[in-house]
């Protein structure tokens, strides 16, 4: 025992005390030999050198007072969800041909509304109506009638609440009187999505979506041809 015991305070102290890496090494060997002899007796006085000897490197200097860590990278952006749809919906059609049925058969283009017309688009009054009005109770879901970006989502001059959604042709719809709108300014919106309900605010005679389109070039449409032309049968009319 009186052997076990010199041992193992020689390799602890020597560990401790001893900056001579020749003389360390062999206190150590010298230990890791007689704990192969001794067996578990001796084990917890081989770890202390092992672990004094691996514990150091991993060691974080402390910082030097008043040291900024540096500045983290910004995080990447988010890849745009809608974008890579968009992108592979055209990688798709690309591939396709026209109007094949293998393509997702989404619609591009819906009926925003269900409803009666009550005012149709051109003269009206002795003046222009900008669009199409559809009678229907408040509460209706308005539908974004193409893919797009909601550019205008709250108050409006005569339409009390509308939302204006820019589609990716650069045609402009318009939503008027909405009762209340579920979109935001900047949001992507996909054909058939509910964007708003139907209202009566603003100058309204009743309850009616009031509904415009604008053509790439800023120039008003008859919503019903728009929708026509995109093979959309309204049930309205
Ligand atoms: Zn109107």
């Amino acid at each position: 025992m009186g052997t076990l015991r010199s041992t193992f305070h020689r390799s602890s102290s020597l560990a401790a005390r001893s900056s001579a890496p020749q003389r360390r090494g062999l206190g150590r060997a010298k230990g890791v030999a007689i704990a192969a002899v001794t067996g578990a007796i001796l084990a917890g006085g081989v770890p202390f050198g092992v672990a004094t000897a691996s514990a150091a490197p991993v060691a974080l200097p402390p910082l030097p007072a008043g040291a900024a860590l540096p500045a983290l990278p910004a995080p990447a952006p988010l890849p745009d969800a809608a974008a890579a749809q968009r992108w592979f919906d055209d990688q798709l059609k690309a591939v396709l041909p026209p109007n094949s049925s293998a393509v997702p058969s989404k619609a591009l283009t819906v009926q925003p509304v269900s409803g009666k017309l009550s005012s149709g688009y051109g003269a009206r009054w002795g003046s222009h109506h900008g669009g199409v009005d559809i009678a229907a109770g408040i509460g209706t879901p308005v539908l974004a009638a193409a893919d797009g970006e909601v550019i205008n989502a709250g108050t409006a001059s005569g339409f009390g609440l509308w939302v204006r959604v820019r589609h990716d042709d650069g045609t402009i719809t318009v939503y008027g009187h909405v009762n209340e709108y579920l979109v935001n300014v900047g949001q992507r919106v996909v054909a058939g999505q509910q964007i708003a309900t139907v209202g009566n605010r603003g100058q309204s005679t009743g309850p009616h979506l009031h509904f415009e389109v604008w053509d790439p070039n800023g120039n008003q449409v008859d919503p019903n041809v728009w929708l026509a032309q995109r093979g959309v049968a309204v049930t309205w009319s």
